[in-house]
C-alpha cells in the first residue's frame, strides 16, 4: 500500500509540557488508521500538527511525498487534507447549508456552481438529517446533528485525507453507530484516507486496518487492528479511563 501521510520523530512541546516525544506515524492510500489513547496522551496535537495549526520542535510530515512542515495551515484542504476538530466547531448563527458552503469557502480549486451543488447532495446523501436541516441554524442542532454537520463540512472539499477527532464524542450509541457506517462508508465508496483519533477504541479498531496506542507523547503500541484487538496489553488499557472490553 503506498503511503500518503507519513509522520517522522514528530516533537511537540507546549512550553515546559513535551506533548508529542518524537512519534512515527503513518497512513496509507485506501486506508483507516485509528489513533488511540487516554487524555492528554497526545492524540489532538498529533492532529493538529500534520494540519499546521500546531508549532512543532521536531520532525517531518510528509503528504504524497512533499513536505508538509513549511505549508500554511490554509493551504492544506486546497491540498486536499481535511480536518474536523474535536468539539465539532460549527458556526452557531449559520445555517446547515451555510455551514457546508464555508467548507468550500476560499480554497483554491474548490467546487463550486454546479460541482458545490453535487457535493452537496452527496454529503445529504450520507446524513439525511442535515438536507432536512438545511435551513435550521446549526446552534440549534443536536449534538449528533453538529457532529454529522462537522463531518460534512470537512468532506465538501472532497479531500483526499480525513483527519478525524473523536467524532463520536459525548454521543448517543446509535449516533455513534451513524457516524461509524459514514466513516466505512466514504472509505469504501470514495476511497478517502482516515487518520481516526478515538476514545471508543472497540469502535475504531472495528473500522480502521492499523492502529497505534499513544501514552504520554509516545507510540506504546501498535499494529494490525485485529492483533490489537485480540492484544492483552490493549484489552486491559485504560483508554479515556474507563476499561475497554472486546
Ligand atoms: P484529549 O483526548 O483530552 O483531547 P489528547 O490525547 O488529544 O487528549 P492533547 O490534547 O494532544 O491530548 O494533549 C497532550 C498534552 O499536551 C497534555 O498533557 C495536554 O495537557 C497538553 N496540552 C495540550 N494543549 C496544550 C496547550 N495549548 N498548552 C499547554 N499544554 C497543552
Amino acid at each position: 500500500m503506498a503511503t500518503v501521510l507519513a509522520v517522522k520523530n514528530l516533537v511537540v512541546n507546549y512550553g515546559a509540557v513535551q506533548a508529542l516525544k518524537g512519534i512515527d506515524v503513518e497512513l496509507g492510500e485506501h486506508d483507516i488508521v485509528a489513533v488511540l489513547g487516554a487524555n492528554g496522551a497526545g492524540k489532538t496535537t498529533l492532529l493538529k500538527s500534520i494540519s499546521r495549526i500546531q508549532t512543532i520542535k521536531g520532525g517531518t510530515i510528509e503528504f504524497k511525498g512533499k513536505d508538509l512542515v513549511a505549508t500554511p495551515a490554509f493551504r492544506l484542504a486546497g491540498l486536499g487534507i481535511s480536518h474536523v476538530p474535536e468539539g465539532r466547531h460549527v458556526f452557531a448563527t449559520l445555517t446547515t447549508e451555510e455551514n457546508l458552503n464555508l467548507g468550500a469557502y476560499g480554497v483554491r480549486n474548490m467546487p463550486a456552481g454546479k460541482e458545490l451543488q453535487k457535493t452537496k447532495e452527496w454529503i445529504f446523501g450520507l446524513f439525511p438529517i442535515l438536507k432536512e436541516r438545511r435551513k435550521q441554524f446549526a446552534g440549534t442542532l443536536s449534538g449528533g446533528e453538529q457532529q454529522m454537520l462537522a463531518i460534512g463540512r470537512g468532506l465538501i472539499s472532497k479531500p483526499h485525507v480525513l483527519l478525524l477527532d473523536e467524532p463520536s464524542l459525548g454521543l448517543a450509541p446509535i449516533i455513534v453507530q451513524e457516524i461509524f457506517r459514514v466513516i466505512r462508508q466514504i472509505h469504501e465508496e470514495e476511497g478517502v484516507s482516515i487518520l481516526l483519533v478515538e476514545q471508543n477504541a472497540r469502535k475504531a479498531l472495528g473500522v480502521a486496518r492499523y492502529g497505534y496506542i499513544l501514552e504520554l507523547g509516545k507510540i506504546a503500541i501498535e499494529g494490525d487492528a485485529c492483533d490489537l484487538k485480540n492484544d492483552e496489553r490493549v484489552r486491559a488499557a485504560y483508554l479515556g479511563g474507563s476499561k475497554v472490553i472486546f
